[in-house]
């Protein structure tokens, strides 16, 4: 492990821009057969490089992007199976210094109310969610000199000290919070947090600076480094995204991948996850209603599906700022999380005042409750199997340990089960009536399609004790 300057000056960018450039340039109208070669690499699920995943995204020829969404569908398949984890994300605060372009938490739209919860309303924030049924959340802060670890580590105390009736509580809590530094991220480890999150946003230096007018954000290499720096302090899972609509799409998935590599050669591990989103509309910011890339959904999902294929074994993403339709689509070329039944203003959940789409920090596609999002995941051509387990957050498979686990098989033979008694737990104690009739079918049928009859057994055995009363 590097060790990293706290300080975030002395060191330099480990993103290329000539190399990405002259990548993406060779990259420019390959064969066919250049596409497919890459293919069969990618269908041995080892990962591509870069300037592999910009020769697919540079492919123009639809019969061939068909064949990249056919072949992302299978690496999905293979490694995740049907399962799929869901989330919900908690707005803690957004009082912002920062004077991001994009975000309509920015300190210069004066027309939002300012808002950051204390302990009490943390508490019934999570109350509300946990009667909702949701097991992970994603905190989400601005950025703001009052904000500091120790701040921070109490709204996470906060949040897993609430239990609710039933299966209630709170058991991974990860983070989307501005960079600290290594002391910092010691303090959010000490009290267990699971992801720590951060979006680089551009890995395009001059689109950066344009963006970021003011505050800390500003310093690139400081956000650069953010994740080597958690590393350093223990947080072995690290949640790196950009934000698509700033600049070139290509640039920033080769930007992601970059960065994916350095922190695998520094920390020995890559990002536990990544993240895409797209900017949505949102008050108070002229960019994110005009976007300047702004992708066609069909390349976006190609953004999706290369991703899928150049980190196979890396979390995939998806919030609500994209449409129910659409998010069904991205599932199948490689999404493995998704938040859902979203509000992105603090207080939102339990304060009916503050769940108003004009406060939001942008505008939700898909705002569907949880309820709902899981009875279309059964229905769907496609069926998929809501997991909130988190068993190996508990039992400390994180970092590169859950990674090497991934490589074996582990996700379809622990996780899935895993995840269908979560799933089983749901519906038990928190599924409308439809959702749980639809639900236990779909269990019913996961549970006659292992083949081994011991596993089978023991699986319907748990699945029965669930039914009366047993809980994990
Ligand atoms: N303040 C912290 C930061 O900036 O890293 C964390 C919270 S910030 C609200 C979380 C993410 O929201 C940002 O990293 C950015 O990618 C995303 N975001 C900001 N404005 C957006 C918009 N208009 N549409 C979609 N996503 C947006
Ligand atoms: Fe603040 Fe984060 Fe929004 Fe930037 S993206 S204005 S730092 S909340």
């Amino acid at each position: 492990m590097k060790n990293i300057n706290n300080s975030g000056h002395n060191l330099k960018s480990f993103i290329d821009e000539d190399l990405i450039w002259s990548e993406m340039e060779k990259a420019t109208n390959p064969e066919p057969a250049q596409v497919r070669d890459i293919l069969t690499k990618a269908k041995e699920r080892k990962g591509l490089t870069p300037f592999e995943a910009a020769v697919l995204l540079k492919n123009t020829d639809k019969d061939l992007d068909n064949e990249i969404f056919e072949t992302a569908m299978e690496v999905k398949r293979g490694i995740y199976g049907n399962r799929l984890v869901l989330f919900a994300p908690l707005y803690i605060s957004n009082e912002c210094v920062n004077q991001c372009a994009y975000c309509g938490f920015n300190a210069e739209n004066k027309d939002l109310n300012r808002r950051t919860l204390s302990s009490e309303e943390i508490r019934k924030e999570v109350e509300v969610l946990e009667k909702i049924g949701h097991k992970r959340l994603l905190l989400v802060y601005g950025e703001h000199p009052k904000y500091n670890a120790d701040w921070i580590a109490q709204t996470v105390r906060d949040v897993y000290s609430v239990t609710s009736d039933k299966s209630g509580e709170i058991r991974r809590v990860n983070i989307n919070c501005a960079p600290l530094d290594v002391d910092g991220f010691k303090k959010l480890h000490d009290v267990g947090i699971g992801t720590y999150q951060c979006f680089h946003e551009s890995y395009h230096q001059e689109t950066y600076k344009k963006v970021h007018l003011a505050g800390k954000k500003t310093d690139y290499l400081w956000r650069l480094y953010a994740m080597h720096r958690a590393q350093e302090a223990g947080i072995d899972d690290v949640g790196m995204g950009a934000l698509f609509g700033l600049f070139d799409p290509i640039f920033e998935v080769m930007g992601l991948l970059y960065h994916a590599k350095q922190l695998e050669k520094d920390c020995g591990v890559g990002p536990h996850t990544i993240s895409f989103p797209r900017i949505e509309p949102a008050q108070g910011s002229e960019l994110a209603f005009n976007p300047p890339y702004l992708s066609s959904n069909h390349n976006f999902k190609k953004v999706v599906a290369v991703l899928r294929l150049a980190v196979p074994y890396t979390g995939l993403i998806l919030t609500t700022r994209e449409n129910a339709d659409f998010r069904t689509e991205l599932l199948e070329v490689g999404v493995s999380q998704i938040s859902a039944g979203s509000r992105t203003y603090p207080g939102a959940y339990s304060d009916p005042q503050y769940d108003r789409p004009d406060v939001q920090q942008f505008c939700i596609g898909d705002s569907r409750s949880l309820d709902e999002v899981i009875r279309s995941l059964i229905e769907g051509e496609q069926s998929y199997v809501p997991s909130w387990c988190t068993a190996c957050y508990r039992l400390g498979r994180t970092g590169e340990h859950f990674m090497e686990l991934a490589k074996t098989g582990f996700i379809q033979k622990f996780c899935l089960p895993n995840g269908l008694l979560t799933f089983k737990e749901y519906l038990e104690d928190y599924g409308s009536e439809e959702t749980k009739k639809l639900g236990n079918e779909l269990i019913r049928k996961e549970l006659d399609s292992y083949a081994d009859p011991d596993r089978r057994k023991l699986l319907t055995d748990r699945v029965t004790r669930m039914e009366a009363g047993e809980r994990d």
